[in-house]
Order: C-alpha cells, then sequence, then structure tokens
C-alpha cells in the first residue's frame, strides 16, 4: 500500500484530538452553549454514524471514513495519493468533478471513450490503464451522465489486471445491484464510495462516505481535516439510516417511474440509455432544453460530444409525466403527424 502514497503524506501524522472525559472542558476554545451544545467541536471520528454505517456496510469501522459529501472523499484520495503530473484515467463521458479536481491537484486526467456512450471493451481499458500509467482509476458505477454499469466480474478484472488504485464511485448504487464493497478486503488498490445525496435523499446535509481496507483508511485519515463532517450531518445520517424503509419504498418507486419514463422516451424515437440510476440520458436536440425551461422544468443538457443530449432525473410520478407530456407535445409540434 506504502506504495501508492503521496511522498509528503508518508511522513505525515494524523491530527489527535483529546478526547478524555471531563467535568470541565477548556481546551478547544469552544464558547458558552447557547444552541442544544452545538457549540462543542462535531466528534472527530463520528463514531455512532460509522458504527451504524458499518452495520450497514457489514465493514468494520476501521474501514470506513466519513466526508463532507463524497466529493470531499473524492479530494482525499486525490491528496493522499496523487503527485503532480501523474494520470488519473476514467471513462468519457462521466462525471465532471473528476477532472475539475485532478486539475486542482496538478494531475493529468484522460477520459477512456464509451461505445455509443454506453459500453465499455474491458480487456481494451485495462491497456488504456497501463498505457497512461494511471496512478489512479476512478469509475461511477452506475455511470452519471449515461446511468450505464459496468459488470462486478469486469470491475475485478480492472482491480486484477492494473496497479493503479481504482475507485468505484457507487453514488447510484442503490438503484441498481452488484456493488464491489465486499471486495475492499481482497483486493489493496481498491476505494469504494458511498454517498447519501440520491437515494438516501439527504443531498442537503452533504455526507459520504468511503470503504476500503485499513490500510488504506489509515493513509486517507491523514489528511482528512479533523471535524470534517458537522455535527448536523452525523445526527441527520444517523436518521436518515434509521428511516430506510422510506428509502428503500421510494427507490422501488423510481426504480418504476424509471422504466415508465425509459418507454415514452423510446416510443419518441429519442435512444434512451438503459439506466441503472435515478436519471436517464436520452438524445433530445438543441431546443428542448429552452421549451422545457419555459414551462420551468428543468432537465440537463450537455455540450462537447454530448451536444443535443439530456439527462433527466426520475422525480415524482406527477412530475415525470409533467415532463413526459411536455417532451412528447414538443415532438409532436415540431413535427405533426
Ligand atoms: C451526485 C454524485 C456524487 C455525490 O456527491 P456528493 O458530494 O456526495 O453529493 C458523487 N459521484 C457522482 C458520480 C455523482 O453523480
Amino acid at each position: 500500500m506504502k506504495k501508492y502514497v503521496r511522498k509528503a503524506v508518508l511522513d505525515l501524522k494524523a491530527y489527535e484530538v483529546n478526547d478524555a472525559g471531563y467535568s470541565i472542558k477548556l481546551d478547544a476554545n469552544e464558547g458558552i452553549d447557547w444552541y442544544d451544545g452545538l457549540n462543542r467541536y462535531p466528534d472527530n471520528q463520528a463514531v455512532k454514524l460509522v458504527k451504524a454505517l458499518s452495520d450497514v456496510t457489514e465493514k468494520k469501522e476501521s474501514e470506513l471514513i466519513v466526508g463532507n459529501g463524497s466529493s470531499e472523499l473524492i479530494e482525499l484520495i486525490l491528496k493522499t495519493f496523487l503527485e503532480p503530473q501523474e494520470y488519473v484515467v476514467s471513462i468519457d463521458p462521466t462525471f465532471s468533478m473528476y477532472k475539475i479536481f485532478t486539475t486542482i491537484y496538478n494531475g493529468k486526467y484522460e477520459g477512456y471513450k464509451l461505445v455509443d456512450n454506453q459500453y465499455c471493451d474491458i480487456e481494451d481499458f485495462i491497456e488504456f490503464i497501463s498505457k497512461m500509467k494511471a496512478k489512479i482509476v476512478i469509475l461511477s458505477n452506475p455511470n452519471n451522465p449515461t446511468g450505464s454499469f459496468i459488470e462486478k466480474e469486469s470491475i475485478e478484472k480492472i482491480l486484477k489486471g492494473s496497479d493503479a488504485i481504482v475507485v468505484i464511485d457507487e453514488a447510484y448504487i442503490e438503484f441498481s445491484s452488484g456493488s464491489v464493497i465486499d471486495l475492499i478486503n481482497e483486493y489493496e488498490n481498491l476505494i469504494v464510495l458511498r454517498t447519501f445525496s440520491k437515494a438516501y435523499a439527504v443531498a442537503g446535509i452533504r455526507l459520504g462516505y468511503l470503504a476500503a481496507n485499513e490500510s488504506i483508511v489509515k493513509y486517507i485519515k491523514r489528511v482528512k481535516s479533523p471535524y470534517n463532517l458537522n455535527a448536523i450531518s452525523q445526527e441527520i445520517g444517523l436518521k436518515a439510516l434509521d428511516s430506510i424503509d422510506v428509502v428503500n419504498k421510494n427507490i422501488e418507486l423510481i426504480k418504476e417511474e424509471r422504466e415508465k419514463v425509459w418507454k415514452s422516451l423510446y416510443k419518441l424515437g429519442l435512444n434512451p440509455i438503459p439506466s441503472y440510476a435515478n436519471f436517464i440520458l436520452f438524445q433530445g436536440d438543441d431546443k428542448l432544453n429552452d421549451y422545457l425551461k419555459s414551462f420551468g422544468i428543468l432537465v440537463r443538457e450537455f455540450g462537447g460530444d454530448l451536444k443535443g443530449y439530456i439527462r433527466v432525473t426520475i422525480g415524482t410520478r406527477e412530475e415525470n409525466d409533467k415532463v413526459i407530456e411536455k417532451i412528447g407535445r414538443y415532438y409532436n409540434e415540431k413535427c405533426p403527424n
């Protein structure tokens, strides 16, 4: 594991928080309480939340780190492993933050083009990884914005076939299956990312977590800021885990709605990509976005190679019906039959 770690981090010690018991606490320059104990710094290791996540994921507490959204965890991974000029490799198209963070940390970034924006030839991708001498491979799986999915067996091939740190960003895994989180003890170079922003539907609290074997976790903790996860997010995160029944019900609803929306887009001839997430990417056109906007409907459009493509999130039944109705009307007005 050590061979992956940045030189600066090898010499670093994690920030130590004094957590001895006390009757009077005057060691951290905190103020006098006026709001439910929020004068205190939060638990640096978010012990209760990590314990609850450990139960849910069946991973050890020492194999988990919580963060201020998975975005913070992506940054921590780069800070731990990526020296300037080293390569981060992903697929293309994918989540734009991978490239942005890589650039911020002075790395180089290369995306392997998916065929028809959805298929990845794994053997060829593994060759690409080694040709680029990638230090880090990061894959959104299911992939944002295409909704496509790389099977677990293929991820294992990448883990076996390359010498990089392999980060699997499972932001949308609850809408799919085939998580690789159970493989973290088999592969010392595997990191799995999860978020509370999508299926758990609490994007507002900015909560994500990372699972990896202890030796990786130990190094990443060295670069983590103390108290990175605030007290309110720790509390609501626990509540979200406690509310798993509501969350699961919504996931089922979204999966049903996803098939309905997909079929409607397909019938309109818009080539929707089969989705394993809570959104669908399809071929609209330049004007569709403006048309929908005129009704106050926001969808995501793209530039570059994805010009004309639209990504629509699966919302409530009423929202989805409305959007489908408007898209249908747009194409009928444009080209009445
Ligand atoms: C939405 C999303 C995230 C979540 O980021 P947070 O910082 O946890 O809100 C991570 N990765 C991908 C690919 C996403 O689409």
